[in-house]
């Protein structure tokens, strides 16, 4: 886990400010769930996924039912987030949001916390973007949703990734295809590694993205889901990659993307890029049209949406060189620098009142400094402006206004101050 603060946290801002402003234009507004949800929520997921299986920081609450036990029932097992779909899911269907067809976008950009062994881009709590698009089956949704992601890092002038797309096809067409990948490894099961011993049981698709050398040499000539798709599925596909030719969006098939999470109905996709040394994955995500009926209930609906780590696309754009030259953790508008006790106390007045005003005003709390002490001061706040009096300025009526960056000095006279500094304030 990490701490962040001054410039790399500047940066996080200036980069949230920026998706923000992508997907609102496509019309997706934020949502937030709550970090820490039911066990159960994560389990509709999918008790095969190696996020619900391992991956997941536990914790029990106290409820009524586990007063004076030490044993706390199974339905009271919450856990720390660690992906953003299914608690969207519980809170569409909670709110009713997906009723008679409404069509909805929404953006997350929070916080998720899963059990990894951390190395760089890898981090127990992590933050994602996501959006999700709900009650549009249609394959343009699934290609907005993709082109929607490249959008995001065309904004930041990114060109270094690749679209990887595939479809997972849906349950009549995957069960017979699971079938023939399961009679293809079968075969080389002592060959496997240890963990696709087990997806062979488990979820065999599963084998399919495995990095090991072996296992990824097999699958390389295992049967293709693509070339075993139904009508429906196989159209749909088609239809994705007409919408994102039309929306310019460049994208190879690769039958390796399975993704981690079994939720997924045909669409299937990954942003890779080599710019993230010992990751690959920028964000990823696909169709989940099945998920909302494991709920329980009857409530269902369509969806489509990803996710994207944050930390991974810092990463990015840091290697990309996008932040070189430029610095997003900005100083006060201008730092007070007193001379003697009655300049300090005009001062300390005039620093409440430029505040409220919405000017960005510092001053040291230190009357008997010089001037020099408080001139430091504004270099360790980086101020764009120094506004310096003493004496001779307090009976001139007439301050010192000098700009850090260029030296250029102005005299400025009190009743005029204010105005001046706003009008040299960023607007917001
Ligand atoms: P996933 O839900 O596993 O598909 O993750 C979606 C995206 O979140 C990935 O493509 C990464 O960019 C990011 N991500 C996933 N796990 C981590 C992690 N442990 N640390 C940092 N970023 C992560």
């Amino acid at each position: 886990m990490h701490d962040a603060f001054g410039e790399e946290l500047a940066r996080w801002q200036h980069v949230e400010t920026v998706v923000r402003g992508v997907l609102e234009r496509y019309g997706y507004r934020e949502i937030r769930t709550p970090a820490v949800e039911k066990v159960e929520v994560f389990k509709a997921v999918g008790d095969a996924t190696d996020i619900v299986e391992k991956q997941m920081f536990l914790l029990q609450a106290p409820g009524p039912e586990a007063a004076g036990s030490d044993v706390r029932p199974e339905k009271d097992l919450m856990c720390l987030r660690p992906e953003g779909t299914a608690g969207f899911v519980r809170a569409v269907v909670e709110h009713n949001l997906g009723a008679n067809g409404a069509l909805g976008r929404y953006y997350y950009a929070l916080p998720m916390f899963r059990y990894e062994r951390p190395q760089k881009g890898r981090l127990r709590q992590f933050h994602q973007f996501g959006i999700e698009l709900v009650n549009d089956a249609t394959p343009d949704a699934d290609a907005e949703s993709i082109a929607v992601m490249d959008d995001v890092f065309r904004a930041f002038g990114l060109t270094q990734y690749d679209v990887r797309l595939n479809s997972v096809g849906c349950a009549d067409c995957r069960p017979a295809y699971t079938k023939l990948l399961v009679a293809y490894f079968e075969p080389h099961r002592a060959q496997l590694c240890e963990q696709c011993q087990k997806r062979l049981d488990r979820a065999p698709m599963r084998l399919l993205d495995c990095k090991n050398e072996t296992c990824k040499a097999l699958a390389a000539k295992a049967p293709k889901l693509i070339d075993h798709l139904d009508e429906k599925c196989r159209a749909h596909h088609a239809g994705v990659e007409a919408t994102l030719r039309a929306a310019e969006v460049k994208y190879v098939n690769d039958p390796t993307i399975v993704r981690g999470l079994d939720y997924y109905r045909r669409t299937a996709f990954e942003f890779q890029s080599d710019l993230l040394g010992a990751q690959s994955a920028l964000g990823g995500g696909g169709r989940y049209d099945g998920l909302a009926a494991r709920f329980g209930g009857d409530v269902n609906f369509t969806a489509v949406g990803w996710g994207m780590g944050v930390e991974r696309l810092l990463i990015a754009l840091e290697a990309s060189g996008y932040f070189t030259g430029k610095t997003f953790a900005t100083g006060p508008v201008v730092q007070l620098v007193p001379i003697g006790a009655e300049a300090y106390a005009k001062l300390l007045k005039l620093s409440y009142s430029l505040r409220r005003r919405g000017i960005g005003a510092q001053i040291a709390y230190a009357p008997d400094k010089a001037m020099k002490w408080h001139m430091k001061q504004a270099d360790r706040t980086a101020a764009k402006f120094a506004l310096i009096a003493g004496e001779t300025e307090l009976a001139s009526g007439v301050a010192q206004l000098k700009e850090l960056a260029t030296g250029t000095q102005s005299q400025v006279p009190f009743a005029e101050l204010e105005d001046w500094l706003l009008a040299r304030t960023p607007k917001v």
